[in-house]
């Protein structure tokens, strides 16, 4: 049905890079067969799910949307990929996104522009913006996806979906094509609350080939979003996530939303975090830094392109061609702001600083975690905006994760939930919930409540 669904929809949404049809009804044959084995399979055997092209597949190809990886096929399979195989989910195929995961409305995907389900002329948020228009249209039920700076949580909120970040450490980055290596992490899109924990789940947990990976028991989230209550709990809403460039319908749905979880018996107090406003400065030094390093290794000599190697050219030359040709717009420009962060003479200025804002955030979520058990706030301060409208204008785009990156910064647990539509365009608004790292649970349980 859901092949049927893709071969129906996909021509206009473009969620997909990849479906190999006959592969997918092979893989759910494999899993009845392993069911009538008599093997125990988990409660998500047999669902399809929709991978993001950022996670390594054996049996397909990975492109992270670049062209440097045009018809890369891995000899591995990512942690995360490994897990959704042994749970028993079947891939249907691999889904758009912003090249190596740098945008916010999956424009920048070398190979295909992805629609929002909601209004086709709109972005699907990103860098998961195929994952989520694929949940949001019906495509798949589930989907895989990854949130450096908010690449889950923004796409779930403009494609009304549910989206969660897992505490930093909590899921495997092994097999991940990386950007920025101590803030990328994977996580699941659903169009339930229930159903996203499952996937968490199903992947999430300690892996030893991942040098961060958290080696302690796994937040109960699925136990959580069952029991779905808030009496009690205390949630902070953050002042400064508020006012001048939040669009009016967001702001309303928020404010309806906390409303809720007050007439559902939790305990609703104003909390500050000043040094949330320094979150997105502090990222687009930290990011492009992490990634200038991590992208040295397309060098042409690895990985999939290589261009102008006529027995002629140096190694250097080669690497030169291959990159200018292979890394798009925003790639290039991400490179040279973390070249020059890292470069000596600057480091101590940009990266060093942003580095210490990074502490002064944790501190931030430390005290306001004194006073309450979750945090609140609007995903991201917009709807989902037209495809174009700020494909050319960089600040415009980082703008959207101005709510999200903060959790990124810290490695906190973290959930998009959605909370109604705004009045002037109709298009779906997110609550974001907080919680402190290793308490994925209530962010679940929080969620659960008030979908
Ligand atoms: N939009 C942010 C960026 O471009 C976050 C991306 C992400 O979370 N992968 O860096």
């Amino acid at each position: 049905a859901h092949l049927d669904r893709i071969a129906a929809v996909d021509g206009a949404v473009g969620a997909f890079l990849h479906v190999d049809a006959e592969g997918v009804l092979a893989q759910a044959r494999a899993v009845d067969d392993r069911r009538a084995a008599g093997e125990e399979l988990g409660p998500l055997a047999g669902v399809p799910v929709a991978h993001k092209d950022v996670f390594t597949t054996r049996d397909m190809p990975t492109t992270a949307g670049s062209k440097i990886l045009e018809g890369w096929r891995p000899p591995y399979d990512a942690t995360i990929t490994r897990r959704l195989r042994e749970a028993g989910l079947v891939i249907l195929g691999k889904t758009n996104m912003d090249e190596f995961a740098m945008g916010s409305s999956t424009e920048n995907s070398a190979y295909r522009t992805t629609h929002n389900p909601w209004d086709l002329a709109r972005i699907p948020g990103g860098s998961s913006g195929g994952s989520s228009a694929a949940v949001a249209a019906y495509e798949a039920p589930l989907a895989t996806g990854t949130d450096t700076g908010g690449s889950i949580r923004q796409p779930a909120a403009v494609t009304g979906i549910v989206g969660a970040k897992p505490t930093y450490g909590g899921s495997s980055r092994y097999g991940i094509v990386a950007f920025a290596s101590s803030l990328d992490t994977p996580g699941p899109f659903a169009r339930n609350v229930l159903d996203a924990a499952l996937l968490q789940d199903a992947f999430s947990g300690h892996d030893p080939m991942d040098s961060t990976s958290i080696d302690r028991p796994k937040p109960p989230v699925v136990e959580a979003a069952r029991r779905a209550d808030v009496a009690g709990l205390r949630v902070g809403v953050v002042k400064e996530f508020a006012g001048d460039g939040y669009q009016p319908g967001v702001s309303a749905r928020f404010a309806e939303a906390v409303e809720l979880l007050e007439s559902l018996g939790a305990k609703v107090v104003e909390v500050s975090c000043p040094n949330f406003a320094h979150a997105l400065p502090a990222y687009y030094l930290i990011a492009p830094s992490e990634a200038s390093s991590n992208l040295a290794r397309f060098d042409a000599m690895r990985y999939g392109l290589r261009v102008g190697d006529d027995g002629a050219r140096s190694a250097e030359e080669v690497m030169a061609l291959t990159r200018a040709a292979g890394f798009g717009p925003e790639v290039k420009r991400r490179i040279m702001l973390g070249t020059y962060a890292l470069s000596s003479g600057y480091y101590d200025a940009y990266y060093g600083k942003a580095q210490q804002v990074r502490t002064l955030i944790t501190r931030d979520f430390e005290r306001a975690f004194e006073q309450v058990d979750v945090l609140v706030s609007p995903t991201t301060p917009t709807t989902a905006f037209p495809i174009g409208e700020r494909a050319d204008d960089p600040m415009a785009m980082y703008l959207a994760d101005l709510c999200t990156i903060p959790s990124n910064l810290t490695g906190n647990a973290a959930l998009s939930v959605p909370c109604g539509l705004a009045d002037e365009d109709g298009l779906p608004v997110g609550l974001q919930i907080m919680a402190p790292v290793l308490a994925d649970d209530r962010v679940y349980r929080v969620g659960a409540a008030v979908e």
